[in-house]
């Protein structure tokens, strides 16, 4: 029987045209993940456009990708190597960074954060926020590619500095040590080889760091969790309800007794369904259907939370969080805001403000503020209308992680 591949996904954070989709095209390229004759196309395509090749062009984009019920326009792009799938994600702006977080199944396992050395680009307001996002989110593996280092002659110097200012901004959101790899997408200096134009470079290329992040199994983190299942839809049968949805953490098993809050019911598993095929247990990442008797589960709907009755989270009407602004918003003290945590959602506004901080340009957090501005983060006091199942987002992730809307989305939010 052939082995299942891995399969581990990446996101590339960092500022627009500083090299993300041209490092993906190079990673294609260079472990021969693309035929030949996607090659050619891409060449063909230039050629139309009189343009010179460019390995972006080997990517495909998916501009309409729904997932969650969100469009996404992001890019994907999987890397085989060594028996591993690497999914690539392009996150062009922190706007389909936010998106692509709030849908926990293709939030990533690890980043490259990339930094253009050319003397105009360097680090960014975005780069910046791409990195607060990722440290708020708890992405821990992170290495830094300082790109376009053929555009300062593969000066070591120069190379230094950029790195010194990368990790000043680094070490203020949490991340100590982190590798810095000089790259060159364009030339493929050091992305899937060392490169003999960077002879003091000593350290790995950005596939050697894919594939230290690909040993670490993130699956199994998530797995030895309590179960935890966000209802997404329920199907009437005679005297049975299905509920679907997506097992975030743990595992479930047929005649294990489940509670569905926030509506306080509880029900033993007579039937668990994977793909219309009934399964004894269930795991962490498969969407499952539950099986239980309809009695007492008129009210069950999208949106609650199935866990072990033995293991359950209670239902809250506040919490405490660390919250974001997204650029070019505000929220004041009593704002009507949504709060989505998955597909659970509700009314509910900021009660109190504990400190906060612009993490970008602040160094002292302001006390007793009234209200967040875009680029702010705070710690907030958050009051639901009705109450929902959230936990810490440092025990479990899945269920401590929401984005606060208006008419559109103004924050993203973790639960401390
Ligand atoms: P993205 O917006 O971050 O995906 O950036 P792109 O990959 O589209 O690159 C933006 C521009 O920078 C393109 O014109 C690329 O050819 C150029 N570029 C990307 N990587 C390198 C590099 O390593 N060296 C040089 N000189 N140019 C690069």
């Amino acid at each position: 029987m052939q082995m299942a591949e891995r399969e581990i996904k990446i996101s590339l954070l960092g500022h627009k045209d500083h090299g993300k989709s041209t490092l993906i095209g190079r990673l294609l390229y260079e472990t021969h993940s693309i035929t030949e004759d996607r090659i050619n196309e891409a060449r063909a395509m230039s050629k139309t456009l009189g343009k010179e090749f460019e390995y972006a062009f080997l990517l495909d984009s998916f501009e309409e990708e729904r997932e969650g019920g969100f469009t996404l326009d992001t890019t994907r792009a999987q890397v085989h190597h060594n028996g591993v799938i690497y999914e690539l994600i392009d996150v062009p702006g922190h706007k389909e960074l936010v998106k692509n977080m709030l849908t926990g199944a293709s939030l990533a396992h690890a980043a490259i954060l990339i930094v253009s050395a050319q003397k105009d680009e360097r680090l960014r307001d975005e780069t910046k926020l791409h990195l607060y996002l990722a440290s708020l989110l708890g992405i821990k593996n992170l290495v830094v590619a300082i790109n376009k280092i053929d555009t300062i002659d593969y000066d070591e110097e120069e190379f230094s500095r950029i790195k010194g200012e990368v990790s000043v901004i680094l070490k203020s959101f949490g991340y100590e040590e982190l590798s810095f790899v000089p790259v060159s997408a364009k030339k493929g200096d050091n992305v899937a080889s060392l490169s003999g134009a960077t002879p003091w470079y000593k350290g790995k290329t950005v596939m050697g760091f894919m594939e230290e992040f690909s040993a670490f199994d993130y699956e199994k983190e998530l797995e030895q969790l309590p179960a935890r299942m966000f209802v997404q839809d329920v199907y009437d049968l005679d005297d049975e309800k299905i509920l679907v949805g997506r097992l975030e953490t743990g595992t479930l098993a047929v005649g294990e007794e489940v509670s569905i809050e926030p509506l306080g019911i509880a029900h033993g598993i007579d039937e668990l369904k994977i793909k219309y095929e009934s399964v004894k247990e269930a795991r962490v990442g498969q969407n499952v259907g539950l099986m239980l008797a309809a009695e007492g589960m008129a009210n069950v709907k999208r949106g609650n939370v199935c866990m072990p009755s033995k293991n359950k989270a209670r239902p809250v009407k506040s919490i405490n969080a660390r919250i974001f602004c997204l650029p070019g918003n505000e929220i004041k003290i009593g704002d009507d805001l949504s709060i989505t945590c998955v597909s659970q959602e509700t009314r509910s506004k900021i009660s109190k403000v504990i400190k906060k901080i612009n993490p970008i340009f602040d160094k002292e957090p302001k006390e007793n503020a009234d209200e967040i501005r875009g680029w702010e983060a705070a710690e907030v006091q958050i009051d639901l209308k009705d109450p929902l199942v959230f936990e810490k987002f440092s025990k479990v992730p899945p269920m401590g992680r929401f984005v606060l809307s208006k008419s559109i989305i103004v924050a993203v939010g973790v639960v401390i």
